[in-house]
C-alpha cells in the first residue's frame, strides 16, 4: 500500500475547546504543496489507498465512517465528494444531500433527519450539508425555528442559551456514534468572499455551468459575515476528540480535494482493520465443501 499521511492534519485540526478566529485561517494555502501537479499525483495514490483502506472496512464489518462536509456555497464540496471517493466501491458508501428540510422533517427532532442515514458496520456515509445547518443557516435565519414546532420561548435572551444547548446536543449525539464504533471526520471547506464571487461569475459566464447558478445564492451572499460568525462559533463549540472538525483551506480546489482525501484515507488505515480470520469450524467447513466441488 502506498504511504498516505502526506500533510500534517494538526494543521488543519480544530483543537477541542479552542476559540476559533475564521480572520486567522489563510482560505488559499497550500501546505506547502506547490502546484496542481503535485497535489494531483498526491490524490490520484490516495485516491487507490482509500479504495484498499475501504475493501478492509468493508470486509471486517467492524467500524463504519461518518464524513461530514459543510461550506458556504460553491466552495467545492460535491466536486470534493466525487473526486475523493471516485475509487470507492459505490456498494459500501452512501451520500447524502441535506436541503431545506421537508415538512415531516420540521416536526421531528433535529437529529430525526439525520439518524437515518448513519453508516452501518463496513460502510461510509457521505453527508453533503447535514444536521450543522441547523447551527448555521438557522442562526443566520432564525426565523427557519418558527416552523420547527419547538415549545420554548425564543425571544433575543433565549436564543444564545439554545444554540449552547444544540450544540451540547450535537457533541453528546456524535460521542455515541463514536462509542458505536462510527469514526466521525468533519471538514468545513473554507473559501474566501472573493473566490466565491469568481466562482459565481464563473458559473453566469460559461453557459454550460449556468445551471449550477442559483439567484439565492447571491442573496446568501449578504449574509458572509453571519455566516462567517456562525461557522466560528460551530467549529469552536463542536470539534471534540472523537468527532474533530478540519478547517480546509478551499481557494484551490486541487489542494482541497488532496488533503480530504488524505485526511480520510489515513483515518480509515489508522483503524487498522483486519480481514477476520475464521474459526476452526469454519476453516473446516471451507475445506470439507472444497473437496465436494473437486469430487464433483
Ligand atoms: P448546490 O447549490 O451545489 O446544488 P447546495 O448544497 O447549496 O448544493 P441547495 O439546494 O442550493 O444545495 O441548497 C440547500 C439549501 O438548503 C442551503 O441553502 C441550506 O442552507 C438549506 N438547508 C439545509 N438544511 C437546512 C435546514 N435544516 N433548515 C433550513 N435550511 C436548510
Ligand atoms: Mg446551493
Amino acid at each position: 500500500m502506498k504511504p498516505s499521511h502526506r500533510f500534517n492534519h494538526d494543521h488543519f485540526m480544530v483543537k477541542p475547546n479552542k476559540k476559533v478566529d475564521l480572520s486567522d485561517f489563510d482560505t488559499a494555502d497550500t501546505n506547502g504543496i506547490k502546484n496542481k501537479d503535485a497535489a494531483q499525483e498526491a490524490l490520484q495514490s490516495d485516491i487507490e489507498s482509500l479504495s484498499l483502506a475501504q475493501e478492509l472496512l468493508w470486509a471486517s464489518a467492524q467500524k463504519g465512517v461518518l464524513i461530514i462536509f459543510q461550506a458556504m456555497d460553491a466552495a467545492g464540496k460535491d466536486s470534493t465528494i466525487k473526486h475523493v471517493i471516485s475509487g470507492v466501491n459505490p456498494q459500501g458508501c452512501s451520500v447524502t444531500s441535506f436541503k431545506a428540510p421537508s415538512e415531516e422533517e420540521k416536526q421531528h427532532h433535529f437529529l430525526w433527519r439525520p439518524a437515518r442515514f448513519l453508516p452501518g458496520k463496513g460502510h461510509i456515509a457521505i453527508f453533503n450539508r447535514s444536521y450543522y445547518e441547523e447551527v448555521l443557516v438557522v442562526k443566520v435565519h432564525p426565523k427557519f425555528l418558527n416552523g420547527q414546532w419547538l415549545p420554548a420561548d425564543f425571544s433575543e435572551k433565549h436564543l444564545d442559551d439554545f444554540w449552547k444547548h444544540r450544540y451540547k446536543e450535537i457533541n453528546n449525539w456524535e460521542q455515541s456514534i463514536a462509542d458505536h464504533g462510527i469514526t466521525v471526520i468533519k471538514f468545513f471547506l473554507n473559501v474566501s468572499k472573493k473566490e466565491q464571487k469568481e466562482r459565481f461569475l464563473d458559473r453566469l459566464n460559461k453557459p454550460e455551468k449556468n445551471f449550477k447558478f442559483s439567484a439565492a445564492d447571491v442573496e446568501e451572499r449578504v449574509y458572509w459575515d453571519d455566516y462567517q460568525k456562525a461557522y466560528a462559533q460551530m467549529l469552536s463549540a463542536t470539534s471534540t476528540v472523537s468527532a474533530p472538525w478540519y478547517v480546509i483551506p478551499a481557494d484551490k480546489k486541487w489542494f482541497a480535494r488532496s488533503v480530504v482525501a488524505d485526511i480520510i484515507t489515513t483515518r480509515i488505515e489508522a483503524l487498522k482493520l483486519k480481514i477476520p480470520s475464521l474459526s476452526k469450524t469454519q476453516l473446516d467447513a471451507l475445506a470439507e465443501a472444497k473437496e465436494r466441488l473437486l469430487n464433483e
